[in-house]
């Protein structure tokens, strides 16, 4: 048949879209995207895909070499995660499918243990990746997240005191994304095993680096009452999106990770992962990359992280005005302001952000949280390091020199002056949300008089040119502004403004 357009017209104006995308390699993006700077790596990864292209990761027996190759990535993350003959596991599509896997797992082997008992409750530092709120929220369990310090440093006597015959997973992360930081792992997993309560080690963004750096507390499957870990492919495996480990200690416990039914006229359904039919080009992908770097490969990789972490976390200690947080580990850290100089030598890290946009960078701003007890989580910038970043290492360090130098002694925007600027209308509907869930119509409307409806998605059908290159639904230039409603506002009325955002942004 004729195709109805040219597959070189396609493919350039999905080029041209790509081109409106924050770029992928070089160093200039510092979340999102785990570089490591070998372009034979790219190539070799996007080979495997091509081979795999056909192939449904649904049905191991059927293609043979999904399994071959699932098992051959899960020996080596079983080895480099030093976990014995007991550990078994699953590659799961990324972080958060491998969170909500490790609670189902805990759920269902809960339950089974506790037949006539109530909700089980999932205990976690505030600093827990929001995949594990997610999978409370998916598989019915409550959520008792237990507040950290003030420099995001786990509590571990608390979460300790917290534990409880209806608690069915207690979770920690080595490290935490917010900042970095490594959990007591060793002392919460051992309260964890003395109870008989399974103890995840979330590693989904350190467990691809953190076994080849020096000077780690141990943290992985040597530490007893680990019952799992999780560890992104897509991160700092260097894979492609929609790869991660899922490792679990115990067959018995793992195969409540799994769902199985033959109680339908079809095929009969057995699925590890929360997917029916899926790609295996992921897993080839991560396969190969594997094959290719070796644990020497990885270590080389993760020495170019570290070297470059140190040198930038010098950079910002010698920048008036603002502060590493807490006691990062590992290639990533969260900057705040630095509160013991006077306000007129502080550098808001939002605005610097900000600034450090202009210069070429995109660094990730944090909130600051208030948590229930009162201990205040400060707002922060958060650089994740990757080994593309040591190419661009002066740049970078000018950028954020030169940024913190144009915004220091700039106050924080306050959400106050935001709302205040606010039409009187949207003002009050912000402050006074409806008890009844907003409607779609006035989330949009509230998102236009904040400034964050982009003009064309929501547009009525035939307004935008179907041929446009798509930038219409870029992030405001300035981020900070939108942070501080984001801290000021309610919760609920964000979650919902957000979600309202990114609906329209896809609204045909
Ligand atoms: C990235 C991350 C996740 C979630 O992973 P996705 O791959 O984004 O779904 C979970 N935990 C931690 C610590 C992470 O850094």
């Amino acid at each position: 048949m004729m195709f109805q357009q040219e597959p070189a017209d396609i493919l350039a104006r999905l080029q041209g879209l790509r081109d409106a995308d924050a770029p992928t390699h070089g160093g200039h993006v510092l979340s999102y995207v785990y570089d490591s700077g070998l372009a034979g790596l790219d190539e070799l990864a996007a080979a495997a895909i091509r081979m795999v292209q056909p192939v449904n990761g649904l049905d191991p027996t059927t293609f043979t070499s999904v399994a071959t190759m699932e098992r051959e990535v899960l020996d080596f993350a079983r080895r480099v995660l030093h976990g014995d003959g007991d550990v078994v596991g699953t590659v799961t599509s990324g972080g958060t499918e491998s969170c909500l896997l490790a609670v189902k797992t805990a759920r269902d082997n809960w339950r089974a243990a506790h037949p006539d008992a109530g909700v089980p409750r999932l205990l976690a530092p505030v600093t827990a990746h929001a995949a594990f709120q997610k999978a409370a929220h998916y598989f019915g369990l409550a959520l008792d997240l237990v507040p950290v310090g003030a420099e995001g440093i786990c509590d571990a006597p608390a979460m300790i005191e917290r534990m409880g015959e209806d608690v069915a997973l207690v979770v920690v992360s080595a490290p935490s994304y917010p900042y970095a930081a490594l959990d007591p792992i060793v002392v919460v997993a051992a309260a964890a095993a003395e109870r008989g309560i399974a103890c995840h080690v979330d590693a989904c963004i350190g467990g691809w680096v953190l076994p080849w750096l020096d000077d780690v507390a141990p943290w992985d499957f040597r530490v007893t009452g680990v019952t799992g870990v999780s560890a992104d492919l897509h991160k700092f495996g260097y894979a492609p999106k929609g790869a991660s480990v899922l490792l679990q200690r115990g067959r018995d416990r793992q195969r409540a990770q799994y769902f199985a039914t033959t109680r339908w006229p079809g095929y009969p359904v057995v699925n590890p992962t929360m997917l029916g039919s899926k790609s295996a080009g992921a897993l080839a992908a991560s396969w190969a990359i594997i094959r290719a770097l070796g644990e020497d490969g990885y270590a080389e990789l993760a020495a170019s992280c570290a070297r470059s972490t140190a040198a930038l976390r010098a950079v910002v200690g010698g920048i008036e005005g603002l502060r590493v947080v807490g006691n990062p580990v590992g290639p990533l850290f969260a900057v705040a302001t630095d509160e013991s100089v006077s306000a007129e030598r502080r550098v808001d890290p939002h605005h610097w952000a900000d600034q450090v946009r202009t210069h070429g960078f995109l660094l990730q701003l944090q909130p600051g949280l208030l948590q229930p007890n009162g201990v205040r989580l400060p707002s922060t910038t958060h650089l994740t390091i990757t080994p593309v970043t040591e190419a661009v290492l002066p740049e970078l360090s000018a950028a954020l020199r030169a940024a913190a130098d144009e915004v220091r002694g700039v106050p924080a925007v306050s959400a106050a002056d935001v709302l205040a600027a606010l039409p009187a209308e949207a003002l009050g509907a912000l402050q006074h949300p409806d008890a009844a869930p907003l409607d779609s119509q006035t989330a949009w409307s509230l998102l236009g008089s904040i400034g964050l409806a982009p003009t064309g998605a929501g547009a009525p059908s035939g307004a935008v040119d179907a041929e446009s290159a798509g930038s219409a639904a870029a992030l405001p230039d300035r981020l900070a502004p939108f942070l501080a409603l984001v801290e000021a506002l309610p919760a609920p009325l964000t979650e919902r403004l957000l979600t309202e955002l990114l609906a329209r942004l896809i609204e045909p």
